[in-house]
């Protein structure tokens, strides 16, 4: 029984088992350079030509063509479009002044550059309002009210050197510090 490990069957039958491998291999090959062609290119004559190189060089074959083949495959190609014009639409999408172009915040009231007037702010709530806008969004309320006060204002694109803000008036101060005057009054000789 010693004899049948060196017999012809064997030989044969292990040379069977390693060539169906090797073309097990081959045909594997050959479909995933054939893959990996569509997945980078829509001609399907380069996708037919890179399967045929692969399957006549075999190994070398694909060795050539990882070297050769496009870098990015179409859905890379395509997202990175897509982030390329989303990344244009930020630039192109970014307020500008409508007196001198420079670019603007939105929570600008004025552009500091030429003092053109962007935005006024809503009387009740204080959230900015595009000039135009009658109605605050935010709070719902009416601004034409606010017109005979606000007039210079909103008539004009150029803001107006206006008075301090109406919570800096004498009535306010004397309220916060009611005992500025009778300290004043004391020092005398
Ligand atoms: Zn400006
Ligand atoms: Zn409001």
């Amino acid at each position: 029984m010693g004899g049948i490990a060196f017999d012809g069957g064997w030989i044969l039958s292990l040379a069977v088992y390693i060539g169906v491998n090797l073309v097990v291999f081959w045909v594997a090959m050959v479909i995933w350079a054939y893959r990996d062609m569509r997945a980078r290119s829509r001609d399907t004559l380069a996708q037919l030509f890179v399967a045929l190189l692969v399957a006549i060089l075999t190994i070398p074959g694909l060795f050539i063509y990882i070297l050769l083949r496009p870098r990015e495959t179409l859905s890379e190609a395509y997202e990175r479009s897509l982030e390329e014009e989303a990344l244009l639409q930020e630039i192109e999408e970014k307020p500008t002044c409508p007196g001198c172009g420079q670019r603007i915040h939105d929570n600008w009231q004025a552009c500091a550059y030429c003092h053109t007037r962007l935005k006024k702010p809503c009387y009740h709530c204080g959230e900015l309002l595009d000039l135009s806008w009658n109605l605050c969004p935010h709070c719902a309320t009416d601004q034409t009210r606010y017109e005979p006060e606000d007039h210079v204002v909103a008539s004009s694109r150029h803001i107006a050197r206006s008075e301090p803000p109406p919570q800096f008036d004498d009535k306010w101060f004397a309220q916060q510090n009611p005992s500025n005057q009778p300290e004043y009054i004391d020092d005398e000789f």
